[in-house]
């Protein structure tokens, strides 16, 4: 039987870009997954689709499952040959109980590996903009538990030793021992004015940071309500946070925006509004799948020696496209000869996945666009082919068959609402959506066809935001209000054009 291991991975403090590369690799290979509370979900879509996961939980108070039975759970699972994956918030080694399920392993006899994470306090320092270390200010640094094994107390602290005798002190899980903490920095000589930093759910879009000084933490804290989990860093270095705070205070920081587009799509759209600091939560009101019926596009394809342009007008289409070239037995070499034609940069590279560069791009990043660019290179006697969607608007196919082209217009694709519908419903129920984004018509339709027609009651004060005037119109249609429209209609100009927006909000 295969040998079974258990690898102890730190995922890290929240934000799924800081797990290690080796961590990731493990995870990626694993039979199982075991993970906690602090670990982010996210990762689970990393391993295998197969592979077992198992939630432990660990949030302070709502134990999901005792350490000695986690404990036994990691030899069970490694005894059975699998290669276990024992995610961990943070580094295993630091406050993780890591050290413990370490022992546990090596007195089984089971083999383990130790692969270090990004702690939380250093994460949070970095997120906050506070170097724990800094040659001006101090020279070092340590790493407290403010809330010791419960029996213990923290009376076995050597309190006068650290108000006094180290530069910068970090506490983790100290939020329910506040006043204790600060308290006896203070009566052991650390001044009442240090600063202090309390940052809770470092590294996410959830980040918050208050600032305070030793003496004014207390009150400060229960002004603002801040919960754990939370990490608290006190000394001066606390101070260099209003010049070197860079994670939240990009432009959309805070806002959660809701992102329309089908699942495939939201991706790219995501990671733009996420540079800006939003959380994009996507929820997709529409689902793309290939056209059921392809002979109108295979005989097309078939015949593709005899056609002078391909138009392209989605990323959807050149996938489409190509999906039935690679079907048909062929691949880019049967277009040789063939001028292609795309609507956008955005279409443009899509094709370039497929090794392919477009001979022209609308400048007008819709139909219009695509028609004014064919005219200028001349269409009369031209035979054409336009993979569509099943609803594209008829203006392309009619306005080149009027200017003398032969025009060939398979479906190719077809969208649907999607079969989880009832979320968007649940989510805007849910409130707490500070946006919410548009990226053609069809999503609007879709919007409203999923809502029902209290949509403009549901949406309520939350700006919607257009990707350009076909998509206001279709709001407007539907008596949705919108906030803003970008111009030209691209996914960075529609970012800038919230940037904008809230901004001047
Ligand atoms: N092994 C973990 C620590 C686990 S102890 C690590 O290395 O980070 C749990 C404590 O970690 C929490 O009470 C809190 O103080 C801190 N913590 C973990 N993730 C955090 C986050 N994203 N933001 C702030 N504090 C966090």
């Amino acid at each position: 039987m295969k040998q079974g291991i258990v690898y102890l991975i730190g995922a890290g403090p929240g934000d799924p870009g800081l797990i290690t590369v080796k961590g990731l690799s493990c995870l990626r290979r694993a039979d199982v997954v075991i993970y906690d509370y602090l670990a982010n979900p996210h990762f689970l879509d990393a391993a295998p689709p197969d592979a077992e996961r198992i939630y432990v939980g660990k949030r302070k108070g709502v134990h999901h499952l005792p350490q000695e039975e986690i404990n036994a759970l990691l030899v069970e699972k490694a005894r059975q040959g699998k290669s276990v994956a024992r995610l961990k918030g943070g580094d295993p080694y630091v406050f993780g109980r890591g050290g413990e399920e370490a022992l546990h392993l090596h007195r089984a006899g089971v083999a383990f590996e130790v692969i270090p994470g990004v702690t939380s306090s250093f994460a949070a320092a970095a997120y906050a903009g506070i170097p724990l270390t800094h040659r001006d200010f101090t020279t070092s640094l340590a790493l407290v538990t403010g809330h010791e094994n419960p029996e213990k107390k923290l009376s076995s602290l050597d309190w006068e030793k650290l108000a006094t005798g180290v530069g910068t002190l970090v506490f983790y899980m100290g939020m329910a021992n506040l006043p204790l903490i600060a308290g006896e920095l203070m009566a052991h000589g650390r001044a009442a004015g240090t600063p202090v930093a309390v940052i809770r759910w470092a590294t996410t879009p959830r980040q918050e940071t208050l600032v305070a000084t030793l003496g004014t933490l207390v009150e400060k804290v229960r002004q603002s309500g801040i919960k754990p989990p939370a990490i608290i860093i006190v000394g001066e270095v606390v101070g260099l946070r209003d010049e070197l705070r860079w994670f939240d205070n990009r432009p959309l920081f805070g806002k959660r925006i809701l992102v329309t587009r089908s699942a495939e799509q939201a991706g790219s759209f995501s990671a733009l509004l996420e540079e800006q600091g939003a959380e994009a939560l996507a929820c997709p009101v529409i689902e793309i799948y290939p056209s059921s019926d392809t002979t109108e596009l295979d005989d097309a394809i078939a015949a593709l020696s005899g056609i002078d342009y391909l138009i392209l007008t989605s990323a959807n289409a050149v996938q489409a496209f190509f999906t039935r070239l690679a079907a048909c037995k062929k691949d880019v070499r049967a277009l040789h000869g063939v001028t292609v034609a795309v609507v956008g940069p955005k279409t443009a590279e899509a094709l370039a996945l497929y090794g392919l560069k477009p001979d022209l791009v609308a400048r007008d990043f819709r139909a219009e666009g695509v028609l004014q660019i064919l005219n200028e290179h001349g269409v009369n006697g031209k035979r054409i082919l336009y993979p569509r969607a099943e609803l594209a608007r008829e203006l392309i196919p009619k306005e080149l068959a009027a200017a003398g082209a032969e025009v060939l217009a398979p479906v190719a694709y077809c969208s649907r609402l999607p079969a989880d519908g009832e979320r968007i419903r649940e989510v805007l129920l849910a409130g707490d959506i500070d946006a919410i984004t548009f990226t053609a018509s069809s999503t609007v339709d879709n919007f409203v066809a999923l809502i029902g027609t209290d949509a403009s009651a549901l949406v309520g004060e939350i700006p919607l935001f257009s990707i350009g005037p076909l998509t206001s119109q279709t709001m407007v249609r539907h008596g949705l209000t919108v906030a803003a429209e970008a111009d030209p209609s691209t996914l960075e100009a529609m970012v800038e054009t919230m940037v904008l927006h809230f901004s001047q909000g």
